[in-house]
């Protein structure tokens, strides 16, 4: 790109279309970090003193969550730890895992992997096999999503963290709105926003620094960082209905920059509105949060090992 920076005139590495303006490596990566600064403290993220636990799965966004958070602990005045959820996806996760472990030794952040086969008594990759006996009744994304969001809850409790935070940024909260409401899903609308509070004791609050930064931004910051990702896709991505809306959503955008903003805009205007669900109780299983008398996790662990066991 031979452009100029809007602010100096140097040479521009990004055009942010929503603002109107090209900005330098230098004037772009202090754009970037102001936003995720202003973010944890218009949306009052994090106390001073807490312990936060940054969920990383080792792909650009989560490092780069954990290279900001590590980066600004001190100014945030809060203690970071990271955690990895391993499902077992051959060829895939192995290779996220070791990024993600080489760069928290770098930051010097502790980090705590919690394993499917560990946890839950079987991988992804044998959960999935089981669904495809049963003609996939449950989409592997669904299942995987359920079990991820179940054992990083749980490993920030182990830790004794105050907040679970989790690199969504823009691109992926209008994706999730839209998947949401072509599943007529409204008591997810509800209750994914920017941050949750703590409406059981068993479930840490989330939060998301990123929520309103679209995805191209930080990609361009994790590259001036040299924040790199081994380029493997997840071979379940084809079972989800995001892929399609994700590809849909960008080419809109290339004609009409501000049209993931709106998206949020539209879902953050909604969600008030909405019932959220609920009320929390505790699984009789499991004892962790659950909307039901059985969480979602437990229903699917249950259901994924009677097929196993049948085989
Ligand atoms: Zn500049
Ligand atoms: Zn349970």
């Amino acid at each position: 790109m031979n452009v100029k920076c809007s602010l100096c005139g140097r040479r521009a590495v990004i055009r942010i279309g929503y603002a109107g303006v090209h900005l330098c490596e230098e004037h772009f990566s202090s754009y970037f970090e102001r936003r995720f600064l202003e973010a944890t403290r218009l949306l009052r993220m994090f106390e001073r003193g807490e312990r936060v636990a940054v969920a990383v799965s080792g792909g650009k966004d989560s490092l780069t969550l954990l290279y900001l958070m590590s980066k600004h602990a001190d100014a945030l005045g809060v203690e970071v730890v990271a955690v990895l959820v391993d499902e077992g996806i051959r060829g895939y996760r192995e290779e996220k895992a070791r990024a993600a472990e080489a760069y928290a030794k770098r930051w010097g952040v502790e980090l705590v992997v919690k394993s499917f086969r560990e946890e839950l008594g079987f991988t992804l990759d044998e959960a999935v096999s089981a669904l495809m006996e049963d003609g996939l009744r449950y989409k592997p994304c669904t299942v995987c999503g359920v079990f991820r969001r179940y054992l990083l809850n749980r490993a920030a409790l182990e830790l004794g963290a105050d907040k679970l935070a989790t690199a969504h940024n823009l691109d992926d909260e209008a994706q999730a709105f839209l998947m949401n409401a072509l599943q007529a899903n409204l008591p997810s609308i509800a209750r994914e926003g920017p941050r949750s509070e703590r409406v059981h004791e068993k479930l840490v609050p989330r939060v998301k620094p990123f929520y309103f930064i679209p995805e191209k931004e930080v990609l361009t910051y994790a590259l001036l960082h040299g924040i790199e990702s081994p380029p493997v896709e997840c071979p379940y991505i084809v079972y989800s209905l995001r892929h399609p809306l994700r590809r849909w959503l960008n080419e809109v955008a290339e004609r009409d920059p501000g049209v993931k903003h709106r998206v949020i805009a539209l879902k953050n205007a909604l969600a008030p509105l909405l019932d959220r669900g609920g009320p929390f109780r505790s699984c009789r299983v499991c004892g962790m949060p659950s909307s039901g008398e059985v969480c979602k996790a437990c229903q699917l662990r249950q259901y994924i090992e009677r097929i196993l066991a049948s085989r």
